[in-house]
C-alpha cells in the first residue's frame, strides 16, 4: 500500500470521502506572473472571491496598527469588546454570540457539535460548498434538497419547500445562505419564518448571512430578529464581505445562549486574533463606511448586470456583491481567455453550474476592464 493510500485508510470515514474546499485560482502565483517584481497587483482584476472591492473602514486599518504594540500577547480569548459591540448592534445578549476565525470555522464547528454518524444534514443544491464538507467531515450523511430549476427568465435558487421536505427524523442541521452564494438569490424573511415554524425542533436551522449587509430588497432582513421566537435558529455572519476584512478572518454566530455554551466547549482557545478583534469593533462602529460600501455596490451591481444583460447573457438577480452569469456552452474557454487577459473570475463547474461564472462586483474601473476583456474575447 502506498503511503498516500495508507493515510487515506487511516482517516475517519467521513474525511476519506471528502474533497478539499476549492478556493479558486492560485492568486499569489497569478499576481507574481502578472507583476514579477511584486510591485503592484494592479494589472490583475480580481473578481473571483467575493471580496469587498472598496476596502474596509479607515478606522479598522488604524485599529490594526494600534494592535501592533501588543502582538506578543495572546488576544482576548473571550472577545469581550467585540461581543459587547455586536450585542448592542443587534439588540441581543453577548452570551448569544460565538466568535470564529471566519464564519467558515463556525460552520465546521456546528457540524462537529451537532452532526455525526447516524445523523443527516440538509443543504440545498447550489449552496455554499462548506456545508457539504462540514457534514461529511463530521461523519453525517448529506441530504441535498433540489434547487429551483433555471429557465430562460427564472434563476436557479433555493427552494424552501424542498428544504422542508428533505428533513428526516435523523436530521440535526439544515444549512443555507440567504442571500445565497453562488447564485446571489434569496428568499423572503417571511418564508424563512414559515420554514422555522414547519421544521421539527430537533433540526437546527443555520441561516448563513455572509452577504446580508449588501441586501436592499425590502422583503429580506436579517433572521436575527426571529431568534426570540425560534430557539433552534442559528445565524452566521462575517466581517469578510461588506466590512472588507477578509484577510483578518472574523466571523460570528448568533443563537440561543445554551447553544452557544455547548459550542464554546470545542472552540479553539484563542481562535480570533488581536488585530482582527480590534478591527472588527472599529469596522462595526463605522456605519457611514458600511452604508457607502452598500450603496456603491448596489449601484455597480445594477450597472454591471445591465451591461452583461445587454450582451445577451442571463444574469441571476443578486442581493450580494457578486453576480452569477450564464455564458453558455463555451464558458470554460471564455474563463481561460479572460484569465489570460488578467481577469480572474470563479469557475462554477464544482457547483454543477459549468455554464456559469461567478463575478464579484468590482469598482467601476474593474468592471469596465472586465467588460472590455469580455468584448475582446467573446466575439
Ligand atoms: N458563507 C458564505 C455563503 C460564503 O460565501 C463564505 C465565503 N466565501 C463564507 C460563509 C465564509 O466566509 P468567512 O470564513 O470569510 O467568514
Amino acid at each position: 500500500m502506498s503511503d498516500a493510500s495508507r493515510f487515506e485508510a487511516l482517516a475517519q470515514p467521513g474525511v476519506r470521502r471528502l474533497k478539499a474546499y476549492d478556493p479558486g485560482h492560485d492568486l499569489v502565483a497569478l499576481r507574481r506572473r502578472v507583476s514579477p517584481g511584486g510591485a503592484s497587483a494592479q494589472l490583475l482584476i480580481e473578481l473571483g472571491s467575493n471580496e469587498n472591492s472598496h476596502g474596509p473602514s479607515p478606522l479598522a486599518r488604524q485599529a490594526v496598527l494600534d494592535e501592533l504594540a501588543t502582538l506578543f500577547r495572546y488576544p482576548d480569548p473571550l472577545g469581550g469588546d467585540l461581543k459587547r459591540a455586536l450585542a448592542k448592534h443587534h439588540g441581543i445578549e453577548p452570551a448569544q454570540i460565538l466568535l470564529g476565525n471566519g464564519s467558515h470555522e463556525l460552520l465546521m464547528q456546528l457540524a462537529q457539535v451537532f452532526a455525526g454518524p447516524d445523523t443527516d444534514v440538509v443543504a440545498s443544491r447550489y449552496g455554499f460548498a462548506v456545508y457539504a464538507i462540514a457534514a461529511q467531515a463530521a461523519g453525517a450523511a448529506l441530504r441535498l434538497a433540489e434547487a429551483l430549476p433555471r429557465t430562460a427568465t427564472m434563476p436557479n435558487g433555493h427552494d424552501p419547500d424542498a428544504l422542508e421536505a428533505a428533513v428526516t427524523p435523523a436530521t440535526r442541521l439544515m444549512f443555507f445562505a440567504n442571500p445565497n452564494n453562488p447564485t446571489g438569490t434569496w428568499f423572503p424573511t417571511a418564508r424563512l419564518e414559515q420554514l422555522l415554524r414547519t421544521v421539527p425542533e430537533h433540526v437546527l436551522v443555520v441561516v448563513d448571512e455572509a452577504y446580508l449587509e449588501y441586501a436592499d430588497a425590502p422583503e429580506l432582513v436579517s433572521a436575527i430578529g426571529l431568534l426570540s421566537r425560534h430557539p433552534n435558529l442559528i445565524v452566521t455572519r462575517t466581517f469578510s464581505k461588506a466590512y472588507g476584512l477578509a484577510g483578518l478572518r472574523i466571523g460570528y454566530a448568533v443563537a440561543h445562549p445554551g447553544l452557544i455554551a455547548v459550542m464554546e466547549r470545542v472552540r479553539e482557545s484563542f481562535n480570533v486574533n488581536g488585530p482582527g478583534l480590534a478591527a472588527a469593533v472599529a469596522a462595526l462602529g463605522d456605519r457611514a463606511h458600511l452604508a457607502w460600501v452598500r450603496d456603491r455596490n448596489a449601484e455597480e451591481r445594477a450597472w454591471l448586470a445591465s451591461q452583461l444583460g445587454q450582451r445577451g447573457y442571463f444574469v441571476h438577480p443578486s442581493q450580494t456583491n457578486f453576480l452569477l452569469v450564464a455564458f453558455g456552452p463555451g464558458t470554460a474557454a471564455l474563463e481561460s481567455a479572460l484569465l489570460a487577459q488578467g481577469v480572474v473570475l470563479r469557475p462554477m463547474s464544482g457547483y454543477g453550474l459549468a455554464d456559469c461564472l461567478r463575478i464579484t462586483v468590482g469598482t467601476r474601473s474593474e468592471n469596465q476592464r472586465l467588460l472590455q476583456a469580455l468584448d475582446g474575447v467573446a466575439r
